[in-house]
């Protein structure tokens, strides 16, 4: 079933054909609220720069990109090519830290949340861990991501019958977002959201970068350490550079 989406508008920067949002943490926090509670269907991207690099040899994720209601500068990469192209203050709004505002939100306002992907076990462990940490986060189901894209529909059924209101879907760029604008419509959530390896930090599985590395702004060399097979991710940030400099300011 196709999604019935309604856009959310709000301050951009054009980035590599995309408009990246340049709203800030608090301020994507309630435009999260506002997309809930207008109804429709919401889809929020969290673009890093290997995303935008996957998505200019991959048609369908770029669209996806395009049409998207919010994609947020979820690295430093993307915050330093939106300076360059002239957007002031612009602060990086990552998905594992939108994922733990939304968890927040929940514990709240009582919205229903659904966590989809990982490996099995992980995102129940990530639900577990994550009702400690926002006690009265209101979870309404989890399932694993190792599925084909053969098994989407029926997976989709499966979690519109715990009618969440918010969708996260963490398998990866662009597997994720694939499969949200392909089942959005289905499942009948109000906003989805790809977010990559969040399940996996929330459950244990991956450690984020203390404080002070994620200040000096180098996340990305601690989880390369830590994880060599990220390598081909980091790999792809002088193509991302060489991208932003054809598309000039
Ligand atoms: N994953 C999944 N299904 C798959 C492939 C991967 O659920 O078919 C999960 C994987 O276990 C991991 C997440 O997707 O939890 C991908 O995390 P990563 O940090 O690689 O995401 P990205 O860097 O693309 O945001």
């Amino acid at each position: 079933m196709q999604a019935t989406r309604a856009k959310f508008h709000g301050p951009t920067q054009e980035l590599l054909g995309v408009p990246v949002s340049l709203l800030d943490m608090d301020a994507t926090v309630s435009a999260v609220e506002q997309m809930i509670s207008e109804g429709g269907q919401h889809l929020i991207v969290t673009a890093d720069a290997s995303g935008f690099v996957i998505a200019s040899t991959d048609p369908e994720l770029a669209e996806i990109y395009q049409g998207a209601d919010l994609a947020t500068p979820d690295s430093q990469g993307v915050v330093w090519a939106l300076h360059r192209k002239g957007a002031k203050g612009v602060a990086r709004v990552s998905g594992v830290d939108l994922f733990d505002r939304i968890c927040r939100l929940s514990a709240e306002r009582g919205y229903r949340l659904f966590f989809l992907g990982a490996a099995p076990g992980v995102a129940e462990q990530a639900a577990e861990r994550i009702r400690l940490r926002h006690p009265g986060c209101n979870i309404v189901g989890t399932r694993h991501g190792y599925f084909t894209a053969d098994d989407d529909d029926l997976v989709a059924q499966e979690v519109s019958v715990a009618r969440p209101d918010v969708l996260f879907v963490a398998m990866g760029i662009p597997r994720q977002e694939k499969f949200i604008v392909k089942t959005l419509g289905t499942i009948g959530a109000k906003v989805a959201m790809g977010v990559g390896g969040s399940l996996d930090v929330f459950s244990g599985k991956a450690k984020r970068a203390p404080q002070f590395i994620q200040r000096l702004k180098l996340e990305w060399m601690w989880r390369l350490l830590l994880n060599p097979s990220k390598f081909s991710k980091v790999k792809m940030l002088p193509r991302f550079v060489r991208l932003v400099f054809m598309e000039g300011k």
